[in-house]
């Protein structure tokens, strides 16, 4: 199965299958809890392979700022990954689409990539935020990640390079349906 790959102004966004964790980037994105206590999915997966230094780092921003809201994002260190920083954000859990859900995951989406641009990074790898075991419909959180980067590409950014890195092939198939529809 091909990577896929569009420029949108000066960015190239690509959608690839694979672990995260083993990307190659300036950042990559995290789908934590409020709590940033760790987890499942691609959470327990950062932390694993990342070691004990991104979480003492989330432990100092609960004790700080009392962790991340849906919506928001903080950075920390990538500690033994192949990225410089983890941009940890929270998506909203999914429960019938009508208590702001597609408002939430827009804004994971957009403040990561504007905490990547306020630390002027190149490159970003980004999963499926929300659609694991926060429950969000995978094909419209495909088209709201995808519309999210796309829009995102309109502006001025320091990021040249955007992955979505889906972890199994239904994610990749819906993420590549959407993606085949953006000019
Ligand atoms: P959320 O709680 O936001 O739903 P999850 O981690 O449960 O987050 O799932 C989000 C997506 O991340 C799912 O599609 C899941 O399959 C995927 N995922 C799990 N592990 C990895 C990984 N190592 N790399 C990339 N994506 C992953």
């Amino acid at each position: 199965m091909p990577d896929l790959n569009k420029q949108f102004n000066r960015t190239t966004v690509a959608l690839l299958r694979g672990d995260i964790t083993r990307q190659e980037a300036d950042a990559i994105v995290n789908a934590a809890n409020s709590g940033l206590r760790g987890g499942g999915g691609v959470d327990g997966a950062i932390h694993r392979a990342g070691g004990p230094s991104i979480m003492q780092e989330c432990d100092q921003i609960r004790r700080m700022e009392g962790g991340c809201q849906p919506g928001h994002a903080v950075i920390t260190g990538g500690g033994n990954l192949k990225c410089q920083y983890v941009i940890h954000t929270v998506g909203p859990k999914y429960r019938d689409g009508r208590v702001d859900e597609p408002r939430i995951l827009r804004d994971a989406y957009q403040s990561s990539l504007t905490l990547a641009n306020t630390y002027e990074l190149k490159s970003i790898a980004i999963p499926s935020i929300g659609t694991g075991a926060y429950g969000y419909p995978l094909e419209e959180a495909a088209e709201i990640a995808l519309d999210t980067v796309h829009k995102f590409c309109q502006t001025d950014t320091t990021l040249s390079d955007i992955r979505f890195v889906l972890f199994d092939q239904f994610s990749y198939d819906a993420f590549a349906e959407k993606f085949a529809k953006l000019s």
